[in-house]
């Protein structure tokens, strides 16, 4: 680790810095959230609903439970940031830097009323963003890939929780990711820490009044952590909130009132930072609503009797934008964004209506044909390399239930189940 970054940990950390240096010398911890029961070696975090630290060392990232969106895999310390505070289950959420995904699943299940915009700048991770989100099966997320700063125009005054986990020089990454180390120089602290302040202003910009935001960082750097959120405060009034117990008791106090700090050598992970505001000041909120294309009498007949051949007790909003028609979970604008999902991807129509797997993870339990299989079950794996089933159903469209989670959709004719899973996702 390179000799500038050791000397600012040595004034940080005084007498705990050999601690420091010498957690170091182990392995990485891993996370993950749990959404059904499951023999994966874990213990529950102290802080948290269903996050636990990993006793294994076992790859879980091509299983069938995480297909299936039975487990998320994230880093212990970067779950504390969401469990700072209570969250509303009405609220309007932003997640400003979203990809790939862990605090905004930590959100959505939080908001089953609300909703979360999750925003990703970059055109790639916003796609790994989507597909993780999509895995999860989440009814209450739209996600968007833009520069924040062009959000603001969209979403004056409009969210009640805004989490900006920000672009950062990546010191608590060291552990995991030697690249970290390499790339680390104190001139991409101070490009971040300059970057940070003007995401906190956007972040600002699109919160109501009362609004919270929670501002956190994988790094332990002063200048993109304290110094940041106080040259925040001094322009803008807001308070800060008491940090729950449970998270502030594993890790340590920050350097400013309500910052909680995760080292490596004192907590559960490998490094964060982590505040929450309340906001004060007054704005006016824009009110506009997007503008969507309504389906043609044509197209909504196909989507219609596909859903009432299919499903039972689903009420959509259908909407169209290029070609692709959703299920719009919330009428805001989202003029003028680059949008990955208005909420649910419905389908395409090509002469006739072909289902998106989204709709199928999301929306899986409304079909009349469900197969409830257990995750240990053969024709599990058969159906995640995308073969067809040898199953007798009645004739229709059907998904595989596992858990209470959807797996994905088949079309059961002539007594074999045609498999569905797209196939980008078949990697077994
Ligand atoms: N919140 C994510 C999670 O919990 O999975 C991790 C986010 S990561 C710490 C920060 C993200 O900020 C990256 O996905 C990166 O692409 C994005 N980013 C990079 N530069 C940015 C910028 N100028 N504005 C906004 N986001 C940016």
């Amino acid at each position: 680790m390179k000799k500038e970054f050791l000397d600012e940990m040595k004034i940080l950390l005084d007498n705990d810095y050999n601690d420091f240096v010498k957690s170091y010398d182990n392995p990485p911890k891993r996370g993950v959230r749990s959404r059904i029961d499951n023999d994966i070696k874990k213990i529950k975090l102290d802080y948290g609903i269903n996050e636990y630290l990993l006793l294994t060392d076992e790859k879980l990232g091509n299983t069938p439970i995480h297909h299936l969106g039975g487990i998320y895999l994230q880093e212990p310390s970067a779950m504390a940031p969401i469990n700072l505070i209570d969250i509303n289950p009405n609220w309007n959420c932003l997640d400003m830097c979203a990809s790939p995904g862990g605090k905004s699943g930590q959100i959505a299940e939080r908001i089953p009323n609300g909703i979360l915009v999750s925003n990703e700048i970059d055109k790639k991770r916003s796609q790994t963003l989507f597909q993780n989100m999509e895995r999860m099966g989440y009814s209450n997320v739209i996600i968007t890939n833009n520069d924040p700063k062009d959000l603001v125009s969209n979403f004056k005054g409009f969210f009640d929780l805004i989490v900006l986990d920000a672009p950062c020089s990546g010191e608590g990454m060291f552990r995991k990711d030697s690249e970290a180390i390499s790339m680390w120089n104190m001139g991409n602290v101070s490009t971040c820490a300059k970057r940070d302040i003007d995401l906190l202003e956007y972040a600002n910009s699109m919160l109501k009044k009362n609004g919270k935001l929670i501002y956190s960082t994988c790094t332990f750097n002063r200048l993109e952590d304290e110094e940041a959120i106080k040259a925040f405060l001094d322009k803008h009034d807001y308070s800060v909130i008491k940090p729950n117990i449970n998270v502030l008791n594993s890790g340590v106090k920050g350097l400013i009132d309500g910052a909680v700090r995760f080292y490596p050598h004192n907590s559960v992970g490998e490094g964060q930072f982590m505040i929450a505001l309340e906001k004060n000041e007054d704005i006016e909120p824009i009110n506009k609503k997007g503008k969507f294309n309504n389906l043609d009498g044509k197209e909504l007949k196909l989507v219609n009797d596909f859903i009432n051949e299919n499903t039972t007790g689903l009420n959509l909003n259908l909407v169209k934008r290029n070609n692709i028609i959703y299920h719009l979970i919330k009428d805001i604008n989202l003029d003028n964004l680059n949008v990955l999902s208005y909420g649910i991807r419905i389908g395409e129509i090509d002469k006739r209506f072909i289902p998106n797997h989204h709709f199928f993870k999301v929306f899986g339990n409304y079909f009349k044909i469900k197969l409830e299989l257990k995750l240990d079950d053969p024709n599990v794996l058969k159906y995640l390399r995308g073969e067809q089933l040898d199953i007798e159903l009645p004739k229709g469209y059907g998904n595989i239930i596992i858990d209470g989670l959807s797996l994905g959709g088949f079309k059961s004719v002539d007594g074999v189940l045609k498999n569905l899973y797209p196939k980008g996702l078949r990697n077994f």
